[in-house]
């Protein structure tokens, strides 16, 4: 039996990939420590892992939800909340891992307090990669707008000083790419298909692209038109009052069933009255959703957009942050949707329309679902997981 430590971010698109992963590895007897947030105990011990709550060692950190919108813009902002967190964890990670002695440490590509821990104690170590794997060929494909890109070079001086501080605490990190990118040399599990991750075939051996892990349907919803319509922005980037007005304005009374997840930033009730085709809510069983849904009209975030294809459901797309746009990018490029042009009623309801009324956007999400299916999964991972603690320890 090994003793294994996870570390993530305080978020469910992260978070979530990971509990098959822990499932795997508990019942294969494996003791799994996880590293994370209050909120995601509960989902984090019904996976069999034995959660360990960070909220008090970075209590200066916490996110408000305009903060976790910049994450995703800003890098400089990202870098000197990320090395924040890890010097404010570092005393309590670092002391942890000399007592516990895990065989492995697997860590978010984001959590990087995770990876730093593990190089500075030499301990064996798996990225886990729940977006695309980020290398030169793939950038291509989730290229940053110009705008951003600047912004990146000019705060390079800012982010570099964030580095020393790193280097300072004895981390041997060269660059802000040493954490914000795995090279060929990490051993890295990325959760999607070498078929819809760009560029795969650029990647070294130590990455396994071992599939989306979309958990299976447990409830079942009513369906009661003919086409339904899904709209959601996901569970970080959601405060978006304005545009689920023009989603409702799109398709007030008109003969498709239409289900909307707003999150908890927006209350339903400034929405005003609400057509009797159309249900809103603060959070919805995703996967129960997208069983029977015709059309994703998604922030495509990199879950939503897996769990979307896996169901076979094509997309309109509507990003957010650069990833999403990215996200965004490359299911364009396999045809499994398109994007929202603009955010006015008639541009959504035409949107939409496009995709209802041609069948080659489900078929092509079919082509990526079957991809999908074909992928080792929860048991690839765990399969990687263990192969590198028994190759590096
Ligand atoms: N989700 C859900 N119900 C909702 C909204 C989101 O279950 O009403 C889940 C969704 O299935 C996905 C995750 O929350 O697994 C969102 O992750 P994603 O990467 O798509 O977006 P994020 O929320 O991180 O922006």
């Amino acid at each position: 039996m090994s003793k294994i430590v996870f570390f993530c971010i305080p978020a469910h698109g992260h978070t979530n990939p990971t509990l098959g992963v822990v499932r795997e590895l508990v019942e294969r007897g494996h003791e799994v420590l996880y590293y994370s947030y209050t909120p995601f105990k509960e989902k984090i011990e019904g996976a069999g892992a034995k959660f360990v709550a960070c909220d008090d060692f970075d209590a200066e950190q916490h996110l408000d939800p305009k903060d976790a919108v910049r994450v995703g813009k800003d890098l400089a902002f990202s870098t000197r909340l990320l090395v924040d967190t890890t010097l404010a964890l570092d005393d309590m990670v670092c002391k942890e891992m000399e007592r516990l002695q895990p065989g492995c440490i697997v860590a978010d590509s984001m959590a990087v307090w995770g990876k730093a821990v593990a190089l500075k104690l030499g301990i064996p170590f798996v990225s886990s990669t729940t977006t695309f794997a980020f290398n030169k060929h793939s950038a291509q494909i989730m290229k940053q707008s110009l705008g951003q890109m600047f912004g990146m070079i000019f705060s390079m001086g800012k982010i570099n000083k964030d580095i020393k501080r790193l280097q300072d605490k004895g981390y041997p990190v060269k660059s802000v790419l040493d954490i914000i990118q795995n090279d060929d040399n990490t051993h890295t599990v990325v959760y999607t298909s070498p078929q819809f991750q760009p560029c795969a075939d650029t990647f070294s051996d130590k990455y396994a692209f071992v599939g989306p892990s979309v958990r299976p349907v447990t409830e079942q919803i009513e369906k009661n038109k003919e086409k339904l319509i899904y709209i959601s922005m996901g569970t970080v980037v959601n405060d978006q009052i304005g545009f689920y007005k023009n989603c409702i304005r799109a398709f007030a009374d008109a003969e498709y069933q239409v289900i909307m997840s707003i999150g908890n930033l927006v209350d339903a009730k400034e929405l005003g009255e609400i057509p009797e085709n159309i249900s809103v809510h603060a959070f919805v069983d995703q996967i129960a959703v997208l069983d029977k849904a015709d059309v994703f009209l998604s922030h495509c975030g990199m879950n939503s957009v897996n769990e979307s294809l896996y169901y076979e459901v094509p997309l309109v797309m509507y990003p957010q942050t650069s990833e999403q746009g990215g996200v965004a990018n490359r299911v364009t490029q396999v045809g499994a949707g398109i994007r929202l042009e603009k955010t006015s009623p008639a541009a959504i309801r035409e949107a939409v329309e496009k995709v209802l009324s041609d069948p080659t956007y489900r078929k092509k999400a079919a082509d990526i679902s079957d991809g999908f299916k074909k992928c080792p999964g929860a048991k690839g991972a765990a399969d990687k997981i263990l192969d590198t603690f028994t190759k590096l320890s």
